[in-house]
């Protein structure tokens, strides 16, 4: 008897990535020969961009002294110690309850959310955010409770919009700083107010500090668990962006708070980490050569960025129709657009121009609002071509479209 066809789980129905989403659509505008310009992906090393080479030895040497194996499933310990020296220099030095080494921050978040949540539970997505979470969100059957950034206040959290969204299965909160797609940081007194509400509604927070070390203009970054050690938190970090280094595939995530509440929630998260047996162990001993060894690319790098992002600046400034909030920190920026579709839009772009960009409704938006994000990461004169179309293109897209 022939197979019946192989159904996929409802799990999978609404899982979106929009920033892969539009790339099949950039392959076949690709193979017609026309140039492209990729403002798409947050992966720095796609341009010119590369692992320091120091970091890169410490996995040949593991890889030769057979660190080929599995490794612990929270990870070795000079990974973990030196996840904690690294923690320590960003204020997180105390209660700090357990650290675990993933595959990239990616698997972190998804074995905590899947250890926390039940189906029909949700959690407070910042919104825009990154597409990971409302990705697992739908794996795991969850309802959605997005919480709107304030653009009007530099991507700010919007406090009364979480206070008004906490409800009775709300488990957790998310913090993305710097955030992606905005590119913005925290202020310290809207985190301590998000710390409050976690404190009040028993939430447990997740801050995302991915891009902990790309910080421009004298920024500082303010950890959500250095600013409360007592409070239930999991940070999450990793070697792929500020180490350049995200094919290596390591994250992790630090758990802080009060043992006597994070226990059985933490022996939930080891559970899961040992069935998945370990991250990468070779890689794995990259870690402390990153985190304890020389640190003078990152200082490179955002000197570099910040170039990137001032070209970005002028190339909108006195351009009816485009703005953004200056970003502050990571690779993105999140431009306003006035369109009435930024899908479409973006579609559109790439056709005629072969620039390729993400729409904001992939990241979340306020309704009525239209975005674009770019990642500032391409070389000078890529961004600045890149832009020419963008701007000459929209005059006409408004014409033929609006
Ligand atoms: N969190 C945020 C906010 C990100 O932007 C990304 C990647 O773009 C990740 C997590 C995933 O990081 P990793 O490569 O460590 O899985």
């Amino acid at each position: 008897m022939p197979q019946s066809k192989i159904i996929p789980a409802k799990r999978t129905e609404n899982v979106r990535y929009a920033i892969r989403d539009i790339v099949a659509l950039a392959n076949q505008v690709a193979a017609t020969g026309k140039e492209m310009y990729y403002l798409n992906i947050g992966d720095p090393n796609v341009y010119d961009w590369s692992t320091p080479p120091h970091i890169i030895d410490a996995i040949d040497k593991a890889m030769r002294e057979n660190y080929n194996g599995y490794a612990p499933s929270s990870g070795t310990k000079p990974a973990i110690e030196s996840i904690k020296r690294d923690a320590a220099r960003k204020g997180i030095d105390k209660n700090i309850l357990d650290v675990f080494v993933t595959h990239g921050a990616s698997e972190a978040i998804e074995l905590c959310l899947t250890a926390l949540l039940n189906e029909g539970d949700n959690f407070l997505m910042p919104t825009p955010g990154y597409p990971l979470y409302t990705a697992v969100e739908s794996k795991l059957m969850l309802q959605s409770n997005p919480y709107y950034l304030n653009e009007e206040d530099g991507w700010q959290p919007d406090i009364e919009d979480i206070k008004s969204k906490v409800n009775s299965r709300t488990k957790a909160i998310v913090v993305i700083n710097p955030n992606n797609p905005t590119g913005c940081l925290c202020r310290k007194e809207i985190l301590a107010q998000i710390i409050e509400i976690a404190l009040e509604h028993n939430l447990l927070i997740i801050s995302d500090e991915i891009y902990d070390k790309l910080l421009f203009d004298d920024n500082k970054l303010v950890s959500m668990a250095a600013l409360n050690s007592e409070v239930s938190c999991i940070t999450f970090s990793g070697l792929s962006k500020s180490y350049i280094a995200p094919g290596f595939r390591i994250g992790w995530g630090i758990a802080t708070g009060r043992c006597e509440i994070m226990d059985d929630y933490l022996e939930a998260v080891n559970k899961l980490l040992r069935a998945r047996l370990s991250a990468n162990h070779p890689i794995m001993r990259a870690i402390p050569a990153a985190l304890d060894g020389d640190q003078s690319h990152i200082a490179r790098m955002n000197s570099i960025l910040m170039k990137r992002r001032d070209i970005v600046i002028n190339a909108i400034k006195d351009f009816d129709g485009i703005s953004m909030v200056t970003p502050q920190g990571a690779f993105y920026a999140f431009l306003s657009i006035d369109v009435k579709d930024d899908a479409l839009f973006c579609r559109e772009l790439v056709k005629e121009t072969g620039v390729l960009v993400v729409p904001g409704s992939g990241f979340g938006q306020k309704p009525g609002t239209h975005h674009f994000r770019i990642v500032i990461l391409p070389p000078e004169e890529v961004i600045e071509k890149a832009f020419a179309h963008i701007k000459s293109f929209y005059k006409e897209y408004k014409n033929k479209f609006e």
